[in-house]
């Protein structure tokens, strides 16, 4: 008796993998109408992990990211131009999902990224609720016994400390109105809730293609805890930079970063032009996560 083979003829093949692709996008389309449905409650996120912030006032220091699939620009240098689409998304969470995975990260930090994390309406509900459930002292919930108590005791002598109230960044791309989440920074400040937030708020310079972009009544809101990055890719960029810089008085008011695009525009030359221009109160930033990590795209 032959042997039977089980090879599928390759126009099978051909077939059941075309069903497949039909029943994965059928799958997908019902994820985003049910999204759609419930755009409030339900955000589309392209990955979220722990790594060091890369910029802002928290380069260096720990970080859980949150980045949120979809964007209104399209920046030509943009590193993240796969998280723009709706096939980035891995996964939908609701506010209370990623507020539970960032307690659980154990930082003091939170950058939500994009993408542009302002397009999605439940933005406001989830800082608010970072804020005041990082502003909550750590982990003396559920404590109700001597015996409980002193088994939390043993085991906080192993793990490190709780960590302090959290601080949420928010990158937005420079488009999207920060007004209403201006707004929800002094009424929580009002209450004395002890987590902050601050925007680290992209200008987009001529370079970028997307400068006409801009939402100009952004830097009237800017405060102390809050930055303007401007990535600059030319000699064109440094001098339309410092005009913003001046025709919104930004200097002393909130942070101004300067990030030359590596590979393009030499640090050195941004040096010397804030020199040339007195710019004591501005800070070089070097692409922290290139210089890591050269070429890693996710995850970092
Ligand atoms: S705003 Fe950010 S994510 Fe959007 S295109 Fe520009 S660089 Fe890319």
């Amino acid at each position: 008796m032959t042997k039977k083979d089980n090879t599928l003829p390759e126009w099978l093949e051909d077939v059941v993998a075309k069903e497949e692709r039909a029943r994965r996008q059928a799958v997908q389309a019902a994820e985003r109408r049910a999204a759609a449905e419930n755009r409030a409650e339900i955000m589309p996120v392209a990955e979220r992990f722990v790594s060091v912030n890369g910029e802002g006032t928290h380069a260096g220091r720990l970080a859980a990211f949150i980045r949120f699939a979809g964007c209104n620009l399209r920046c030509r240098w943009c590193d993240t131009a796969w998280a723009q689409g709706a096939d980035a998304v891995t996964e939908w969470r609701t506010a209370e999902e990623l507020v539970a995975w960032v307690r659980e990260a154990r930082v003091e930090c939170v950058t939500l990224t994009g993408g542009e994390p302002l397009l999605q309406s439940g933005a406001s509900a989830l800082v608010e609720a970072l804020v005041r459930a990082g502003s909550a002292p750590g982990g003396d919930e559920g404590v109700t016994s001597y015996a409980s108590l002193v088994e939390r005791a043993s085991a906080a002598a192993e793990e490190p400390p709780a960590p302090g109230p959290l601080f949420v960044e928010i990158e937005t791309n420079g488009s999207q109105p920060i007004r209403p989440l201006a707004a929800l920074r002094e009424r929580l400040a009002e209450e004395g809730v002890p987590g902050r937030f601050g925007f680290t708020l992209d200008c987009k310079l001529p370079a970028s293609g997307e400068d006409s972009a801009m939402n100009e009544d952004n830097y009237a809101l800017l405060g102390a805890d809050d930055v303007v990055k401007f990535v600059i890719a030319d000699a064109g960029d440094l001098d339309a930079m410092l005009a913003v810089v001046e025709a919104h008085g930004l200097a002393g008011r909130c942070g101004v970063y300067l990030s030359p695009i590596r590979g393009e525009m030499d640090p050195a030359v941004v040096v010397e032009f804030m020199r040339a221009h007195a710019m004591a109160y501005a800070t070089l930033q070097l692409q922290l996560h290139k210089v890591i990590w050269p070429g890693v795209e996710r995850g970092v």
